[in-house]
């Protein structure tokens, strides 16, 4: 049971980590500080937090465990906000969906205190983002990749396991290095995808008549490319390496299949597609659905 949660950055992942801590019962009060005053206020309306700190400096005042849950590229700001509070045995966890650059930034700016702060991925989420959409269940039966360093503390570390797998979540620890890599190829890759394959689609002149009739297989291949901006300019940017790595080797892909196709040998063209069908029903029997 930890005496009082501080959550910076009261949106979707940091509302819904709140409730699900207090819907658990591992938590006494939660104290919650975001950019703008009115989200904060809003958190507390919603009874997601109990109290509205009007710094993030105040919302890890008294806390024995605190939640950064703002977009990857305001954490380095956050954690240079909060540092000279950050005592030794508090939990601190961030759920940026990248974890080099947070690590590297954690390393710099916390200097030897980087031994309380346990880097976070919950693999959950929604498109929408805001403290609106903040969902007590968010992170049940969902996977938390967790990315501890030499210096982070092996109790932390133990208590975070405790913490996510009492709301639900199944952990996994990995390398901050291994975790951006895998996470550009499954997830970082298909969102720029999608981002570039419906704007194709909806800027063409007649772009308006084609997605009247797009059906259901459109629909879940384009559903990340709703996404929020703000968050994936970020999450691009800070992993750009990986991902131009990945994206280079989905263009080889592509080109292997547009060959096939320009030069009519439609043998090996169905050679490929059944590569590809084989591999993912392969992999959806291996893999429990999350
Ligand atoms: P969100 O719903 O937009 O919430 C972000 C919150 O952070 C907002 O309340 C925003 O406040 C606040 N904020 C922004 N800059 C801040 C700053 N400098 N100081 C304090 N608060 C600040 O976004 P989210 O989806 O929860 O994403 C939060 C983090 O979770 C991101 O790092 C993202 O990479 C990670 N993540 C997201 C998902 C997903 O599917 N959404 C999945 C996994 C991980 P205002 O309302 O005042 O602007």
């Amino acid at each position: 049971m930890f005496n009082q949660l501080g959550v910076i950055g009261c949106g979707l992942m940091g509302g819904s980590f709140a409730l699900a801590l207090k819907r658990a019962g591992l938590v006494r009060q939660v104290v919650g500080y975001s950019k703008s005053p009115s989200t904060t206020e809003k958190a507390k309306r919603l009874g997601v937090i109990d109290i509205a700190a009007e710094s993030a400096l105040l919302a890890v005042s008294g806390s024995d465990l605190v939640l950064i849950a703002v977009p990857v590229a305001a954490i380095d700001a956050t954690l240079k906000a909060i540092r000279h509070l950050v005592e030794s045995g508090v939990l601190i966890m961030d759920v940026g969906s990248t974890k080099r650059d947070v690590v590297d930034t954690a390393r710099r700016v916390l200097k030897d205190r980087v031994d309380c702060f346990v880097p976070a991925h919950p693999i959950a989420g929604k498109e929408v983002s805001g403290i609106d959409h903040a969902d007590g269940q968010l992170y049940g039966g969902r996977q938390v990749i967790l990315t501890p360093i030499a210096q982070t503390r092996p109790e932390l570390v133990q208590k975070a396991t405790d913490l996510w797998s009492a709301i639900g979540s199944q952990v996994l620890k990995m390398s901050p290095e291994n975790h951006d890599a895998a996470f550009a190829a499954v997830s970082h890759l298909p969102h720029l995808l999608a981002f570039a394959y419906f704007s194709s689609v909806a800027k063409q002149p007649a772009g308006r008549e084609f997605l009247s009739l797009a059906g259901p297989g459109f629909r879940d291949f384009t559903r990340i490319a709703a996404s929020d901006p703000e968050m994936w300019r970020d999450v691009l940017m800070a992993n750009r390496e990986e991902i131009l790595k990945q994206s280079l080797r989905f263009r080889h892909t592509l080109d292997a299949l547009e060959h096939v196709i320009k030069q009519g040998n439609g043998d090996a063209l169905e050679d490929l597609i059944r590569s590809a069908s084989e591999m993912r029903l392969g992999w959806q029997m291996s893999t429990p659905k999350r």
